[in-house]
């Protein structure tokens, strides 16, 4: 493992700052090879008297295609900061900047339509629609995108195709064991082909076996598609084994930030989907 080197800063013209000017524009000069951006990113939260203070002022730089794992204990911050950069939340103060859009700028319909077409996020708790068939859990992001049904279908039929479901089709989430459930719903995520993986624990309900088949899928997309991800785990093996680069969080501080030079233990071809088990087949 080597010390990361800091990144030369870009230099931005000034509307773009974080400093709440009115932005006229949401695209900024961005080098093609920088994914994800935050500047002193801060999300402090009031309760009562006190100040919980979940991220505090991180800065960090992801080139694209990059595999990084966000590691810290429980309670560090990890998940206040992926919820920023899914723009699922607003920063108290400072800025999230990806492929070029500062999510600061954008409205809600903009930021709604960032989630649905640049992001796809995957959670430990796989946040299945329990009434939805695996099909339609897994198309449903294309429904708010507006494709027609057929399109929508096939692509969810392929996207379930690529994590070894195809035999699942019309189940429902709870006929399914929690390794066929997370690789749906990384099916869901990666139907619109998102730039960006963001995933939170998503091992963190599984056993070892099922844990690595998502790794391995998560890390063959990363490989195949080039799509960037940023994977909250506590578990430095895993980190050490997938991702490219460690950043560490203690009570929402950058810790460390370190290149992993170990990924190379595995292979980068790309991996086969998972065989259908069971005889829910
Ligand atoms: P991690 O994912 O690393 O376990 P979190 O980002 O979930 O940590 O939480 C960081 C800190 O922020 C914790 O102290 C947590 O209690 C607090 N926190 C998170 N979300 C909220 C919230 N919505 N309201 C108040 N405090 C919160
Ligand atoms: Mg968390």
């Amino acid at each position: 493992m080597a010390l990361r080197k800091p990144s030369d800063r870009l230099v931005y013209p000034r509307r773009f700052t974080s400093c709440g000017e009115q932005l006229d524009s949401m695209e900024i000069p961005w080098p093609n090879s920088l994914a994800v951006r935050t500047e002193s990113v801060s999300r402090h939260y009031q309760m009562g008297e006190s100040l919980v203070r979940a991220v505090d002022g991180i800065s960090i730089d992801i080139p694209a295609g990059e595999f990084v794992a966000l590691l810290g204990v429980s309670g560090s911050g990890k998940s206040s900061l992926l919820n920023l950069v899914a723009g699922l939340d607003r920063p108290t103060s400072g800025a999230v900047i990806v492929h070029g859009n500062n999510l600061a700028a954008l409205s809600r319909e903009q930021l709604a339509k960032y989630r649905l077409h640049t992001v796809g996020m995957v959670f430990q708790s796989f946040n299945l629609i329990s009434s939805m068939s695996l099909l339609e859990n897994v198309e449903l992001p294309m429904r708010f995108a507006e494709v027609n049904r057929r399109e929508r279908s096939a692509l969810a039929c392929r996207s379930l195709e690529r994590v070894g479901l195809s035999g699942r089709l019309s189940h429902r989430p709870m006929e399914l064991s929690g390794g066929e459930q997370q690789r749906a719903s990384l099916a869901r995520a990666l139907i619109n082909r998102p730039k960006l993986l963001l995933a939170d624990e998503p091992t963190g309900n599984l056993d070892s076996r099922n844990g690595t088949e998502i790794m391995e899928l998560i890390h063959s997309f990363n490989q195949s598609l080039g799509m960037t991800v940023l994977m909250v785990t506590h578990e430095q093996a895993l980190a050490e084994r997938y991702a490219g680069r460690m950043v560490h969080l203690a009570d929402g501080k950058l810790l460390d930030d370190v290149a992993n030079d170990d990924e190379s233990k595995i292979s980068s071809e790309p991996v086969q989907a998972p065989a259908p088990r069971g005889e829910t087949q």
